[in-house]
């Protein structure tokens, strides 16, 4: 027998859920590009993106996905023969070294390993010993969706203000946007990339990079015109805005998607997915017991609240996978970049998530457990209530 049929839960590290009000705001007729609705609602995107990004520079909005943001933050400060360094703590801050690469730029790496987060020791050494700063930018992301760990931003600004290196701080906020904290200004934040398809809840295509004047300043060689963030963000006419037809419906739907955040509030919004994550944990504090399940980030500081990285012992992790999906309705991650891959797997909490969305993965995830006589520890749904339930005391 299968319990699946019912409204089915994709709970990976985004695409994530799609509110009904971005679904709704996006199923209208093609507005005029020209003129109109559509251009007021446009120029009301910016200062709302800005704000709930903590920063009151630029913001320029790119038809792609999040592949498409990294090339045009890269291509925008970086000549060809640049180098950059690569603080790798997963699969993806690699990927977007790989980009770097591709565009014709020297790549340094650090690597982390696939448990940890960056040791900015470490990076401080490696900017020290960089005496004729050839370094131009560190790349980095906040929340390294294959690992789920959470790195230390403002501690790397720390680093660069203390070593007194003039490199770029270059930060993927892909996973972490309106779930983590994230205060651009405030954590001397130089470029930031994001995409609107997972804190953001709009459907994949469209992302943003986000720049200060230092970084405006640095103009890199490596650009064209389509990708110059200057037009966009001083556009002459509306289609600049974009390098031609505007991405109609998707604007619709962020405008909706932001109304939401900003009715909640951003702090709010942090608090809840903060909450949620520390949910997660406390089930896993519980199940994880040896030959069983277990989370990959061992310090709580250093976990994303928008996605838990877990492991098993192979082939478990895609023994549960399957059965969730398959016997119960619900889509855990794949184990992204990890070996062997059917050990892994990953838990999206990000966007549109609530109490009750999560304690139906948790009591999924602990079903499908006994279901396939994986080792567990009993009790993870009462730790995890117990966990909303204290966030949420005295609340009507
Ligand atoms: C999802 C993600 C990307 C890639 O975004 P795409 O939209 O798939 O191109 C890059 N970095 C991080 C941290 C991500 O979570």
């Amino acid at each position: 027998m299968s319990l699946a049929n019912g409204r089915a839960y994709l709970a990976i590290p985004g695409p994530s859920v799609m509110p009904d009000a971005v679904l709704q705001a996006m199923h209208r007729p093609s507005p005029n590009i020209y003129e109109g609705e559509l251009h007021d609602l446009t120029y009301s995107l910016f200062p709302d993106l800005k704000s709930i990004a903590g920063t009151a520079h630029n913001v320029a909005i790119y038809i792609g996905n999040g592949h498409a943001a990294w090339e045009a933050a890269l291509a925008n400060v970086l000549n060809r023969g640049d180098t950059v360094l690569v603080l790798a703590t997963g699969r993806f801050c690699v990927g977007w070294g790989e980009m770097a690469n591709g565009l014709g730029v020297n790549v340094q790496t650090i690597d982390y390993g696939d448990k940890d987060p960056v040791d900015l020791d470490q990076l401080a050494e490696t900017l020290r010993a960089d005496t004729d700063h050839k370094i131009k930018a560190v790349l980095t992301v906040h929340v390294d969706t294959s690992t789920s760990v959470k790195n230390d931003v403002p501690g790397m600004r720390r680093v660069l203000d203390e070593v007194e290196h003039p490199a770029l701080l270059m930060v993927d906020c892909i996973a972490s946007f309106g779930c983590d904290r994230f205060e651009m200004d405030a954590w001397g934040v130089d470029v930031m990339v994001t995409a609107c398809q997972k804190g953001l809840m709009t459907p994949a295509g469209i992302s943003f990079v986000y720049f200060n004047e230092k970084a405006n300043a640095a103009r890199g060689d490596c650009v064209t015109g389509y990708w110059d963030w200057r037009p966009r963000i001083n556009p002459e006419v509306y289609y600049m805005n974009f390098y031609g037809t505007a991405p109609t419906h998707h604007l619709y739907g962020l405008r909706a998607a932001l109304d939401m955040i900003l009715a909640e509030g951003i702090e709010a919004v942090w608090a809840r997915h903060a909450t949620l994550a520390q949910a997660v944990w406390a089930a896993f504090d519980v199940w994880s017991v040896p030959g069983g399940i277990g989370l990959n980030i061992a310090d709580p500081d250093h976990r994303s609240h928008a996605v838990t990285s877990c492991f098993s012992e192979s082939p478990d992790g895609d023994r549960l996978r399957n059965w969730c999906e398959h016997q119960a309705g619900l889509t855990l991650g794949i184990g992204l970049g990890r070996t062997p891959a059917d050990a892994y797997f990953r838990i999206g909490h990000m966007g549109h998530v609530n109490a009750h969305m999560i304690m139906g993965v948790l009591g999924t995830i602990d079903a499908g457990l006994m279901a396939l006589d994986i080792p567990h520890g009993d009790g993870a749904l009462s730790a995890a209530a117990t966990v909303i339930a204290k966030a949420t005391r005295g609340g009507a």
